[in-house]
């Protein structure tokens, strides 16, 4: 090998393929090869596809013709050496291909597509009477003697056809029109009609005097070159490459466009576009940082000290004691320092409000990354971040795949959120534990903090893994508030309830009203009812795909699977009986909505979840809404319970706990607490006054006696201590193997195939199953699934994991049991 010849690269190819695919580097390309830069490749029989250089070296491939690379995109690394480690990481932890994590972490706009275009055939002749054309393909042989070639899209355009497959089929069989496939940039970058004056006139004062005489009679066109120099600076008139004015804004004043026009056609103004960011120019602002209290200052320097020693650090401070701010502090501090920091947020329901706090301080050195926003947009942030534009980056969980080189600070908020952890599709990652690896790889430190963390990172602060620092005390003094349970077997028997609210709830929402305070009302579940059932045969419609009974939504008139979105509309008749008599069972949002417009007719009542909530803005007037007491009660799922923060809510309603409490999971006694905590946290934030109901079937449950004295210590030493005897995270790492077909039989042979290959080795004990989830068919495919738990210390994790992908990839050698699909979950929440 010679080491003047570095001509291959490796490339990481965003394809489920656990491998890097080496391309020769071509002479005309071998200049700016380097790793971290985005490539296109020839993939396959025909496709194309961007991927990243991760190396480049001289050794040919043994077993297969190297292909040459088509072209290299960017001019300096688009990827990070940070984010290659990161995705490495990933890959082999949460057992996928790094291909996987590539394509989860590259927002698609900076991803290469191929896209189908057409072209006029070179030997075409219209008049040559071999073929007819209908107007619409008249319509298009036409268009392509204009422009040179016509994407999918504009053909539908022109001809005004939707379905243009036939058509395009018939002009090709016809032999008037090439179809090829061309490569698209996606992203593209928003761009602004700028006017300056032309090249020869600048700092030319004699041409502009014999300009100015010409223009003498010329009124309008006078005052626009008046404007002009009036507006911009002399020093700016002497740069070759004046930035000149935005055309939009140098008309805005009533000036005349046809007189513009004249001028530029007269060689004295241009026009040109600039690139410009769709975040708005940078602005110089002074920060305002509210003043810490005594005690929030000495948590502050207590979490300094712990800096020192420690690089994670768990603050726990109950619901309105300030952690926002103390978040703040710390962000400032990385900006002063010049390097960079990245906030987390479980979900972007969160992000509006605390978004307008940290604007406030940091203006727009903030960038913003999640999925509502639009594919340029988050390229932009991209690209922020790698010019230093945006030092602080708020996000949710794939803002950890940004391409981060100076990180130093890294906070996630409302660690213990189960929202951290994506399910679908692989990388199958928890965001807080990512970014706690993220944060090592740039030896960053790393703050956590909750009300009620979860019981992962207590364990790792109590064995002083993490620091911990502990904030007992609302913000003002304020007092946490006051919760009181009414069981509901009692109500029910003296058949006192109003559909799913106690008259004790009810009773206590009229008051608060009266007192022009605001409600928040959780109950979590959507629709309007969970089923309905036939009263005569007691037949419940089901889901003709999914094992789950479909969910009324009264609105739209509808039964729904929230599982695979079927729908259809309700019966007037029972489906197996032909009864009428149907009837709801149980109550979602919608009815408790619909309930308590009846039961408060001056009440203004609205609502909160999925279903009210597609778009970014309809949240945020919701929450705007509400925060300018538009809306008296405010009935929301989990959604309500997040860090949200409101002056005037006084009273929290929480409706059906039950179902969380007694869900089969390890973790529900977890949520549960959690849940509780973070809605009763919504109330009396400001006075002294809040009040927190809870309805419940069994009030004798010891968590809700841990809700009520806010006893987080108690309920964690509860549920360690069950974690331990029943052996769950964190005494053990969970990996649970999901196989899905249609055929199930084929499901069952599969799983139990791959039990037995792994059974011996592993160990029995640390293997549960295979068996039905929950919900044993969704979208028509079979579930059946293996729960693998490791114990710390015991047995080498990595190593297992290897062993458990090695023998499934023997498995699927069979091809049998490849038809069946396998996902592995990490860490499953
Ligand atoms: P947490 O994040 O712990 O729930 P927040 O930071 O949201 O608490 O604080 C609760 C409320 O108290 C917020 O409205 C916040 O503006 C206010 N607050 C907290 N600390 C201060 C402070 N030092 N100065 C002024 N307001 C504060
Ligand atoms: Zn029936
Ligand atoms: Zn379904």
């Amino acid at each position: 090998m010679s080491n003047t010849k570095l001509s291959f690269a490796d490339i990481l190819l965003p394809v489920p393929i656990p491998r890097l695919f080496t391309y020769e580097v071509t002479a005309e390309h071998i200049d700016k090869a380097e790793p971290g830069r985005r490539v296109i490749v020839p993939f396959g029989q025909k496709k194309v596809l961007t991927g990243v250089i991760v190396q480049i070296h001289g050794t040919k491939p043994q077993n297969y013709d190297a292909r040459e690379i088509l072209d290299i995109l960017d001019d300096q690394p688009a990827i990070v050496d940070q984010q290659l480690q990161l995705i490495q990481w990933m890959a082999s932890y949460y057992m996928c291909t790094p291909g996987e994590v590539l394509n989860a972490a590259l927002p698609s706009g900076l991803k290469l597509s191929s896209k189908s275009m057409v072209q006029k055939h070179p030997d075409f002749d219209p008049d040559d009477g071999a073929h007819t054309y209908s107007d619409s393909e008249w319509k298009v042989v036409e268009a392509l003697e204009e422009k040179e070639h016509l994407s999918y899209d504009e053909i539908s355009q022109i001809t005004g056809v939707k379905n243009i497959y036939h058509l395009i089929k018939s002009l090709s069989a016809k032999g008037a029109i090439l179809i090829f496939e061309q490569l698209i940039e996606k992203y593209k970058p928003k761009k602004e009609r700028r006017v300056r004056l032309q090249a020869s006139l600048e700092n030319d004062l004699l041409a502009l005097e014999a300009l100015f005489q010409k223009l003498e009679k010329k009124e309008k066109q006078l005052e626009l070159v008046m404007k002009y120099l009036r507006e911009v600076p002399v020093n700016e008139l002497k740069d070759r490459n004046q930035l000149g004015v935005s055309k939009g804004e140098f008309l805005a004043s009533g000036l005349s466009t046809s007189s513009l026009g004249t001028l530029v056609k007269n060689g004295v103004f241009e026009e040109f576009d600039k690139v410009i960011s769709r975040f708005g120019e940078p602005k110089k602002k002074e920060a305002v940082i509210p003043e810490l209290t005594s005690l929030q200052e000495e948590k502050l320097s207590e979490i300094h000290g712990l800096f020192e020693k420690k690089s994670t650090v768990l603050l726990h401070g109950v619901t309105g004691s300030g952690k926002t701010e103390i978040y703040i502090r710390l962000l400032q501090q990385v900006l002063d320092e010049g390097a960079q920091a990245l906030y987390l947020l479980p979900e972007i329901a969160l992000t509006a409000q605390i978004l307008r706090r940290l604007k406030k301080v940091f203006g727009d050195k903030i960038g913003i990354y999640h999925s509502k926003y639009s594919d340029n947009e988050r390229v932009e942030v991209w690209n922020g971040v790698l010019s230093g534009r945006f030092p602080i980056v708020v996000g949710v969980r794939s803002s950890v795949f940004l391409p981060f080189n100076n990180l130093s600070l890294i906070i996630i908020d409302e660690e213990h959120e189960s929202s951290y952890k994506q399910y679908d599709p692989a990388p199958r990652y928890h965001a807080r534990d990512t970014a706690i690896m993220l944060g090592q790889i740039h030896h960053a430190k790393i703050l956590l903090g909750s009300a009620t963390p979860s019981v992962e990172s207590y364990y790792n602060a109590v064995y002083e893994k993490y620091g911990l620092v502990t904030l007992e005390t609302r913000f003002g003094e304020v007092q946490m508030p006051e919760t009181a349970l009414i069981d509901l077997k009692d109500e029910r028997k003296k058949k006192r309830m109003h559909g799913d609210l106690s008259p004790g709830l009810l009773q206590a929402i009229e008051q608060t009203l009266e007192e022009n305070k605001q409600v928040i009302l959780f109950q979590n579940r959507r629709g309007y009812a969970p089923y309905l059932h036939c009263e005569d045969c007691a037949h419940i419609p089901k889901c003709a795909n999914c094992s789950v009974s479909l969910t009324y939504h009264m609105y739209r008139q509808e039964l729904l699977c929230h599982y695979c979105g079927f729908r259809e509309p309700l019966p007037s008749h029972c489906e197996a009986c032909g009864s009428a008599k149907i009837k709801t069972i149980g109550f979602g949002t919608e009815k408790l909505e619909d309930d308590l417009k009846v039961l408060l007719p001056t009440g203004r009542i609205s609502r909160m979840d999925y279903d009210t909530t597609r778009t970014r803005s309809t949240y945020e007037q919701l929450i705007e809404n509400f925060e300018n007491g538009e809306i008296d009660v405010l009935v929301g799922t989990q959604m309500i319970t997040k860090g949200l923060d409101f002056d005037h809510v006084e009273l929290v309603g929480i409706l059906d706990i039950d179902r969380i409490i007694h869900f089969p999971d390890f973790r529900s006694h977890e949520r549960a607490f959690q849940m509780m905590t973070q809605v009763s946290g919504r109330a009396g934030r400001r006075s002294n006054n809040g009040k927190v109901i809870i309805q419940t079937n069994n009030p004798e449950q010891p968590v809700f006696h841990l809700v009520r004295t806010n006893d987080y210590k108690r309920f964690y030493q509860m549920e360690i201590l069950e974690r331990e005897s029943f052996h769950y995270p964190p005494f053990v790492r969970m990996i649970k193997v999901l196989f899905r077909n249609q055929d199930k039989q084929l499901v069952w042979e599969t799983a139990n195939h791959y039990l037995k290959s792994i059974q011996t080795s592993l160990g029995g004990h640390r293997i549960l199953g295979p068996q039905e989830p929950l919900i044993a068919r969704i979208r028509n495919q079979y579930h059946q699934e293996i729960t693998i738990k490791l114990e710390k210390g015991g047995i080498s994790i990595p190593k297992a994991k290897e062993f458990l992908t090695q023998k499934m990839e023997e498995l699927q050698q069979d091809k049998i049991f490849r038809q069946t699909s396998v996902i592995f979950d990490v860490d499953p929440q």
